[in-house]
Formats: structure tokens, C-alpha cells, sequence
């Protein structure tokens, strides 16, 4: 027999039961995704099976649906310190960020045709900047230093009287550096060119605030931050030269037709709330618990580094990276011991390119197989960083005498 939906609310409350049936488990992969909150999930279930029009009817259920999505949508501005109006709900962050930098170009084309970028974005925007290029546009990826910061200066400096766009992630997901997003906002602010910021990895860990980055455009999504998958959100200031590029509804005042995600949005509107209300506490536990892991390990392991900057980086991110060992394979021994981890970001892991993140930041191409990414997250305990820091320096001893890399 299926489950009920109660069955399942009950389930989603106790995540750390249910993983810790068996052998215990560790998740360390909340960069990758988080699971849904009780909370949220109780939200969204409201609008999956109760009340369930299409926002755009006038009837009673259509009215419903509106109401929640206009809801989500007041707390997602209320949360990063916008209009309500400047908010529009997509599918993810990945959507979010093709929407902002198309939506940005399109509509300046004839200001100019040259956009700034850095070498650390996710492919969501590296990718979509470089189809622009393919298009015509102009194309200046900026370096970053050893610690994956990107200089304020070279983006000044990088600023010409065709320049339109600079897009610079708020916190790398692979290293979690956290760039000058404001010093970068002033200057473009200063010299008229628009400035998107992705934020999909700093929303819900650190502030996020669109006067304080000084940013015109800025992406969120919904699953790094306890909502579902396949939801996000857009911030675009009132009045920039922004145009939509797809069309067939009305929806989001033009800008994103499609019939509403309503559950999502919702969803992603109560992850806004709780990330807001439980930000402070949630930032202070878990960079105790990330200056631990970091401190257990590099006092434990030899050939072991931190990548990414040591302060400045969000306080859930760790990335280490061992000599002499490749990531996949730690990746692997971990998952036999129930620990989740990554080795690069979850879209490239797979594929035996070292990372495009890691590289930039001057990293030698063999080194940079041997990173491993530890994202902690609201279920983690200072029980989890001990028994890690006690699992790893076995695993690391063995992997080593195999590794050709010695
Ligand atoms: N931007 C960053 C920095 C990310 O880390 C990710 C996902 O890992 C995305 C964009 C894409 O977000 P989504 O998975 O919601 O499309």
C-alpha cells in the first residue's frame, strides 16, 4: 500500500531517523542539494492536493492559488530586501541565471555588446556568456587569486564604453569563497553597467541583501535552500533595461510566461522565511562546526590543503584538497561508510575533468584531483564532524598506498 500523505509528512519530519535506519549516514552535500524542510513540505503538500487552481482563473480556486503565489513571492522580496514586484519565480537557479544575463544583453544590445564575467561562475552562466559570445557578444572572464576572489580592480579595469553586463557569483559553490559583491556593485553602479550576482549558494547562509551588493539582477534557487528542486526565483530591479525572450502568457507580468509552479513557490517562499528567521544561529553552529572539520583534518592528515579563501567562505563550505589521492576515489570509500560528499560541483562530478574552479585558482592539474567537498548543512552534528575527522585519515593511508599518484 502507498504511503498517505500524512505518512509521508511524518516521515519528512524525521529525517534523521529515517537516514539513520541501518548504517548511520553522514550527509556532507547540502551545496549540492538540501532536503526539503517538515515545514516547507507541509506548505507545499497544501497546494498539491488541496488547493490546486491555476493562479490565472478568476474563480474561487484560481483566487487560492493566486494568493499563495503573490504570498511566496512578498516573503522571497521580504527576504533579500526587494520589491515585491522585482521578484519573478522560475524554475531554479539555473533558469534564474539565464534569464538575468539573456534578459540584461538583449535589451542593451544597442548601448554596447561586452560582458564581464569571472573564471569561477557555475556553467549556468559561464556557458550561457559564452553562447552570447558565439552570438556576437564580447566576452572578458576575470581571473581569480589562490583563494578564488575575484579583484574589484580587474573588474574596473576590465569596465569599456561598450561593456553592458558583469555577472559575478555572491559565493563559489565549489570552494565557497564569498567575492566583493558590493566594491563590484559600486563600480559598475558608477559607471552605468548592469550587475547580476548569482546567489544560489549564498541565500540562506549568509545575508543576502540587493541594496547592500548593490546588484540589479540576482538568482536564488529552491532546493540549496530546503524547498524543492525546479524552483527559483529572479530579482530584477524596477526600471533596468531588462527584456523577456520567451513568450506565451501573461504570467510574472510578461516576464516569464508558464502556469506557476504553485507548490514550488510556495515552498521556496517558506524556505525564504525560516532561512531569514533562523540565519544568525544557523551561521554561528555551523562555523563551529566547519572550523572543526578543517582543524581535525589538516591536524590529522599530511598533504592536505584548504581550497578557497580561509575567512572569507560560507560558513557551511569546506573543501579540501589531498595530495597524491583522486577525489573520486575518497568520494567512493566515504559512500561505503555512509558519508555523501562530493568532489567538485554535483553537475560535473562524473566526469574526470578536474574543475574549472580549482584551476583558476592556479592549482596544479594533478592536485586538483584530489579535492573533496564537504557541505554541512541543518541535519549535521558536531557527532558527524567527529566521526569523520576519526573516519578519514584510515581511508586517506590506504587510497595512498594504491595511488600511481605516490
Ligand atoms: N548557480 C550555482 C552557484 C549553483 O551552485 C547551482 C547549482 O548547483 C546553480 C546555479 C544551478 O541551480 P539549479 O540547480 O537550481 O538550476
Amino acid at each position: 500500500m502507498s504511503p498517505s500523505i500524512s505518512d509521508e509528512i511524518t516521515r519528512i519530519k524525521t529525517p534523521r531517523a529515517t537516514w539513520r535506519i541501518g548504517m548511520r549516514k553522514i550527509y556532507f552535500d547540502h551545496s549540492a542539494t538540501t532536503p526539503v524542510h517538515s515545514d516547507v513540505a507541509e506548505e507545499m503538500f497544501r497546494y498539491v492536493t488541496g488547493i490546486f487552481g491555476n493562479p490565472s482563473s478568476i474563480h474561487s480556486f484560481g483566487r487560492e492559488a493566486r494568493k499563495a503565489v503573490e504570498t511566496a513571492r512578498n516573503k522571497v522580496a521580504e527576504g533579500i530586501g526587494a520589491r515585491t514586484e522585482e521578484v519573478v519565480f522560475t524554475s531554479g537557479g539555473t533558469e534564474s541565471d539565464h534569464m538575468a544575463i539573456r534578459g540584461a544583453v538583449y535589451a542593451n544590445r544597442k548601448r554596447g555588446n561586452h560582458i564581464i564575467t569571472s573564471a569561477v561562475e557555475h556553467h549556468a552562466v559561464l556557458d550561457t556568456c559564452k553562447a552570447l559570445e558565439k552570438e556576437g557578444f564580447e566576452l572578458t572572464v576575470l581571473p581569480v587569486d589562490g583563494y578564488g576572489m575575484v579583484s574589484p580592480q580587474d573588474a574596473a579595469n576590465a569596465i569599456k564604453d561598450n561593456t553592458i553586463l558583469i555577472t559575478v557569483m555572491h559565493a563559489n559553490n565549489e570552494v565557497g569563497t564569498i567575492q566583493p559583491i558590493s566594491e563590484i556593485g559600486g563600480i559598475a553602479r558608477e559607471k552605468g553597467v548592469l550587475f547580476h550576482t548569482d546567489a544560489v549558494q549564498s541565500m540562506g547562509k549568509i545575508p543576502v541583501n540587493i541594496s547592500d551588493l548593490k546588484v540589479d539582477l540576482l538568482s536564488v534557487s529552491g532546493h540549496k535552500i530546503y524547498a524543492p528542486k525546479g524552483v527559483g526565483a529572479l530579482y530584477i530591479r524596477r526600471g533596468i533595461r531588462w527584456r523577456p525572450f520567451n513568450f506565451g502568457g501573461g504570467q510574472e507580468r510578461k516576464r516569464r510566461p508558464g502556469t506557476e509552479n504553485v507548490p514550488g513557490i510556495a515552498a521556496l517562499g517558506k524556505a525564504v522565511e525560516l532561512a531569514a528567521r533562523e540565519l544568525g544561529e544557523e551561521k554561528a553552529r555551523l562555523t563551529f562546526l566547519r572550523e572543526k572539520l578543517i582543524k581535525g583534518i589538516l591536524e590529522k592528515i599530511d598533504h592536505v590543503k584548504l581550497a578557497g579563501h580561509p575567512t572569507m567562505r560560507l560558513p557551511n563550505h569546506v573543501n579540501l584538497v589531498f595530495e597524491f589521492i583522486e577525489g573520486e576515489s575518497m568520494l567512493l570509500s566515504l559512500d561505503m561508510q555512509g558519508v555523501a560528499a562530493s568532489s567538485g560541483s554535483a553537475c560535473t562530478s562524473g566526469s574526470l575533468n578536474p574543475s574549472h574552479v580549482l584551476l583558476a585558482m592556479g592549482i596544479p592539474h594533478e592536485i586538483a584531483h584530489g579535492s573533496l567537498r564537504l557541505t554541512l548543512g541543518r541535519s549535521n552534528t558536531e557527532e558527524d564532524v567527529d566521526e569523520f575527522i576519526n573516519m578519514m585519515p584510515p581511508i586517506v593511508e590506504r587510497l595512498r598506498t594504491m595511488s600511481p599518484l605516490c
